[in-house]
């Protein structure tokens, strides 16, 4: 067991933050999460299921116990996956029953996803409605945080996992997320609508799993969610600061018809039936490519906070989990053999550079995949990328940057 016990501060209860807390949690080490949102099913979870791999998201949750329950809840079948043109004619089809088992990506519905890791720690590990409102180093490797609720706390250790505009990142590196060009709304049919008689085109052109349809700078996406819903995104060329037009759901309608003129008329009914008041906007970005920072005592970023990458490589989830793994292998290890303070950081600076190299490497993946897929040549762009990733053998599934359990 430990001989000192750093006080421990996670900024974020999402997928890196509450995978970490996991990971210390279980190996005995003290921590607690600050979130900004009220409670666990706030909405504002970005739309779609995350398709979780084995060795990455899924091996996240495994070594923390939580394999069975990942099964138990995600759909192994959400899988299958089709690239379609804008009149939905089928470009690229894989299916998930010819797919090796440690090479299947099963979806699971983020609410769900959260839920299974709330349920495996101590509720009081995880404060609400605690927005960091500024986090100030104290000179000694210890840094003071304030929260929007008008509470403070000092902590030894500080970790970021507060996603893509992160107020922790300033403290180990001057660079932003920058937005990419590519806003819309989120689009969802409520539960049972695509299984109406009116909808078996639409049905058909989803499937079971991922359906992506694009061109000329835009898309259309959907899958399935557990509850029978259907949830993607509209994304096309607009400002950062895009949002629905005045007027309610018929005016952004209206807009989105324009946007979209000239698609399938089948596709469109994700716009002719979505759902009113699940909208919201979704403008994208990520950080550099090969983002990095000199190693600062006392504090780290994981997840999105680190690198935030577009979703076109599907792996923004799975390394910002596999994140939270590792550094909380590392920081576990550290204290548990009684590292000493110095030995710790040493630790966790190591771990940051195999970090860097490892999301780089995808974040280079979504930034070549996002310009196939949303490009004046689409689809033909993201058909050719897509044969190439067939040809240079598929998702290569390692993300890990070796610290195994
Ligand atoms: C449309 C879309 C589709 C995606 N699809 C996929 C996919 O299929 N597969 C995949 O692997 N990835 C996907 N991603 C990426 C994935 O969503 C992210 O990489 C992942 O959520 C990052 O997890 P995180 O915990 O680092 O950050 P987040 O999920 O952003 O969580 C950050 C948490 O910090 C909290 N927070 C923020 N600021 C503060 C503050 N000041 N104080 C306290 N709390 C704060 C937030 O409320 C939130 O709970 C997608 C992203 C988008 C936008």
């Amino acid at each position: 067991m430990a001989t000192t016990q750093p006080r421990i501060a996670i900024i974020g209860a999402g997928p890196a933050g509450l995978v970490l807390l996991l990971t210390l949690h279980n190996r005995g080490i003290p921590a607690t999460i600050y979130e900004r949102d009220s409670h666990a099913s706030e909405r504002g979870l970005p739309s779609g299921p995350l398709d979780l791999g084995w060795t990455s998201g899924q091996r996240a949750l495994r070594e923390n116990g939580l394999q069975d329950a990942f099964t138990a809840n995600s759909r192994v079948e959400g899988h299958e996956y089709r690239m379609l043109d804008s009149q939905g004619n089928l470009l690229v089809y894989s299916n998930f029953e010819d797919v090796p088992k440690d090479d299947l990506r099963p979806e699971i519905d983020r609410p769900r996803l959260r839920q299974i890791m709330l349920d495996a720690v101590p509720s009081e590990l995880i404060k609400w409605r605690y927005t960091l409102t500024s986090a100030k180093s104290l000179g000694d490797g210890t840094h003071q945080l304030a929260f929007g609720n008008g509470t403070t706390a000092v902590v030894d250790i500080l970790i970021g996992a507060d996603g893509a505009h992160s107020r922790v990142r300033p403290l180990v590196s001057t660079e932003r997320a920058r937005y990419v060009g590519l806003n819309g709304p989120d689009l969802s049919l409520a539960p049972g609508v695509i299984e109406r008689e009116d909808m078996a085109d639409l049905r058909a052109l989803i499937g079971k799993g991922l359906m992506v349809a694009q061109d000329d700078d835009r898309e259309l996406n959907a899958q399935l969610t557990s509850d029978g819903r259907v949830r993607g995104n509209a994304h096309f060329r607009a400002p950062e600061l895009w949002t629905a037009p005045p007027g309610g759901i018929e005016a952004l309608r209206e807009e989105l018809r324009e946007v979209y003129k000239g698609w399938s008329p089948v596709l469109v009914k994700l716009i002719e039936h979505c759902e009113p008041d699940l909208t919201d906007r979704r403008p994208l970005y990520q950080l550099p490519v090969g983002h990095s920072w000199a190693h600062v005592r006392g504090v780290t970023l994981i997840g999105d906070a680190a690198h935030v990458m577009t979703p076109y490589a599907g792996a923004g989830a799975n390394i910002s989990m596999l994140d939270g793994l590792e550094l909380g292998l590392v920081i576990s290890k550290a204290v548990n053999e009684g590292a000493s303070d110095a030995e710790r950081e040493t630790a966790v600076a190591n771990w940051e550079k195999r970090m860097f190299a490892a999301a780089a490497q995808w974040a280079k993946v979504a930034e070549d995949n996002m310009e196939a897929m949303i490009s004046p040549d689409a689809p033909a762009s993201a058909k050719a990328r897509w044969e190439l990733f067939l040809q240079e053998g598929g998702r290569q599934e390692d993300y890990s940057t070796g610290d195994a359990a």
